[in-house]
């Protein structure tokens, strides 16, 4: 294991307009948590931040047709999600939101140095409104054809099937979501970010990644820089972060555009992190010290926002961009290292849809599963390079093969023989070659394993701790423990090796299932905590109301290595790891699905 280094996690931010669905968690919080975990666990300071994104158009429709205010729908989002991703165990830093006044202040703070050093520009462009309202329609909500590929469905921001970024000007045929109406174009002022300028520096970025950044990323990203246009970084929008510039700042209509401030995030709960922990410089160890490194996760339909967008915002803040400049007051502060990308989870061949009632919460998955069930069915069958589809009939497969009867079962077995046969962890007095082969197997795994994760390959590291749990259940077939009834030192020792396997690979699993794991460590004698589980605090910022945030305390005893069991540990019989499903339960959800 190298040096201790400073690991930022930057997860992407939820939407907080409504529970998250497995979908979403699927692409941005298991794997930022198994690789967390993981960093922890090899010795590295990890800080793993995000935290609800509450502004923007959609929310404010969606308030306005529930008749509640823009701050009232982001409040109960921002908690039902936060208690969503606790339950899931994902062990957040802090897990804040983009309404407080940290988050303003530091979003404010990158516009202006973005804005000081000439990369933001004002110009005078055709906003859309709605001709029966009146009112400004935002650009999530005009849908077209796509200028470029000509795919149909292209929003008034973005094309979903060829990535490319619109002005909803753009769109052949526009027409509302809302009512289905042709929007009216009319002039208004906005604010731009150059993109363009940068086109050179992201070139340079970029083309250092190639052999580190999945493949995918890498050439999508690429792609994107031969065509890259000037951005609008306002909206015409009453809610949001206002625009911090004299004659802008007081206005009621102006906002800076929810996906800019949304991506400051990632600073500013650093930032808010610091403050929190007492000490308010902290933060600069993960955005300003050269060894850090910082990896962002998320779905693939953000890659041109955290790839391009962001790095290009820093590149401006720190004076690096073809007009040159010098860094804001925050000091210059670190691109992404890496952009960790995950495909779409589709669902029983269908894409995931709330509306059509094609889903599956969170939170209704955790009240009949457990959070460590889809979170292995997510690291070993979820949508890490392709597109995947979750099936409750392989969802009941694999926790009954893999997670029951083959590692659940391993454990049970080795830890209910040695209690019933010895009390205790027995002695290994003598080891034969089987014996060691298995232990070797097992230790030779960490370093595999672990270069897996290192580099965010998660279904093949599960895949290879799974490996040692295959072979560790051949070596019992084979040796049979159980039945030796006339040497108990032979039998002893079979069971010593059984359960160094148990121990092993409870580590090398902690990082997928760190809840059946933390048993584990208690089964065998471990005492105080193995790897901590995240909780929900209320706090405030100066005195106003208080909001959930997720934090924790991450510093258990897990630790990236085999360690040696002792013998002598007293064993109670064990209590089952993980619960056998039925397969009536497909039946049941699917018809769950199709009301
Ligand atoms: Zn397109």
């Amino acid at each position: 294991m190298g040096m201790s280094q400073h690991i930022l996690t930057a997860v992407a931010w939820p939407y907080a307009n409504g529970p998250r669905h497995i979908g979403h968690v699927s692409g941005f919080g298991v794997p930022s948590d198994v690789f967390s975990r993981y960093q922890r666990m090899a010795g590295n300071k990890v800080l793993m931040v995000s935290g609800t994104d509450e502004h923007g158009t959609p929310i404010q429709v969606q308030a306005d047709k529930e008749g509640v205010t823009a701050r009232q729908l982001a409040d109960r989002y921002n908690r039902v999600i936060a208690e969503d991703l606790t339950g899931l165990g994902l062990s957040y830093d802090l897990f804040t939101r983009t309404t407080t006044k940290n988050h303003y202040s530091v979003a404010q703070e990158i516009f202006l140095g973005l804005y000081k050093n000439g990369y933001v520009f004002p110009k005078t462009t055709m906003g859309a409104v709605s001709p029966s309202t009146g009112r400004t329609l935002p650009d999530r909500y005009i849908e077209g054809t796509c200028p470029i590929c000509g795919y149909d469905g292209a929003r008034g921001d973005q094309c979903d099937n060829c990535g490319n970024q619109l002005d909803p000007i753009d769109l052949i045929n526009p027409r509302s979501r809302i009512n289905g109406e042709t929007p009216a174009f009319v002039e208004t002022e906005h604010f731009m970010l150059d993109l363009p300028a940068f086109a050179e520096a992201l070139g340079t970025y970029l083309q250092s990644k190639q052999g580190e950044w999945r493949p995918n990323v890498l050439k999508f990203s690429l792609n994107l820089l031969g065509d890259l246009q000037p951005r609008a970084i306002t909206r015409d929008l009453d809610w949001g972060v206002p625009i911090p510039l004299e004659g802008w700042s007081d206005r009621s209509d102006k906002r800076l555009y929810v996906w800019f401030d949304a991506v400051v995030g990632y600073l500013s709960a650093s930032v808010e992190w610091a403050r929190r922990s007492g000490d308010p410089d902290a933060w600069r160890q993960w955005w300003q010290n050269p060894d850090a490194r910082g990896y962002y996760f998320m779905g693939k339909d953000n890659i041109v926002f955290h790839a391009e967008i962001w790095p290009a915002m820093l590149m401006g803040y720190n004076g690096e961009g073809a007009r040159g400049g010098v860094p804001g007051s925050l000091g210059k502060l670190a691109l992404p290292s890496e952009v960790v990308s995950s495909e779409f989870l589709t669902m029983e061949g269908k894409k995931f849809s709330s509306s059509r009632q094609v889903v599956i919460y969170v939170r209704d998955f955790l009240e009949r599963y457990s959070a460590d069930a889809l979170r292995y069915y997510i690291a070993v069958a979820g949508p890490e390079n392709q597109d995947t589809d979750f099936t409750w009939s392989e969802f009941v497969n694999r926790n009954n093969g893999e997670l029951v009867a083959a590692w659940g079962n391993l454990v049970n077995r080795s830890i209910s023989m040695a209690a019933r046969n010895f009390g205790a962890i027995p002695e290994a007095v003598h080891l034969t070659d089987a014996d060691r082969a298995l232990l070797e197997r097992s230790r030779a795994a960490f370093t595999a394993v672990g270069g897996e994760l290192q580099r965010s390959r998660f279904k093949n590291a599960v895949t290879e701790a799974f490996d040692v749990v295959r072979d560790a259940n051949k070596y019992l077939a084979e040796q049979e423990p159980w039945k030796i009834k006339d040497d108990p030192e032979r039998q002893g020792s079979i069971l010593h090796v059984a359960l160094q396997i148990v121990d092993d690979v409870k580590t090398l699993l902690t990082p997928f299932v760190p809840s059946s794991s933390n048993k584990i460590f208690e089964m065998l004698g471990g005492e105080g905590v193995w790897s901590g589980m995240p909780e929900i605090r209320e706090v405030d910022e100066d005195g106003g109301p208080s909001y959930p945030i997720i934090t924790g305390d991450y510093d258990g005893a897990a630790k990236w290595e085999h360690r040696p069991i002792k013998a002598g540990v007293p064993l109670a019989p064990p209590t089952p790891l993980f619960a056998k499903l039925d397969n009536k339960i497909v039946d049941e959800e699917l018809a769950r699905l199709e009301p």
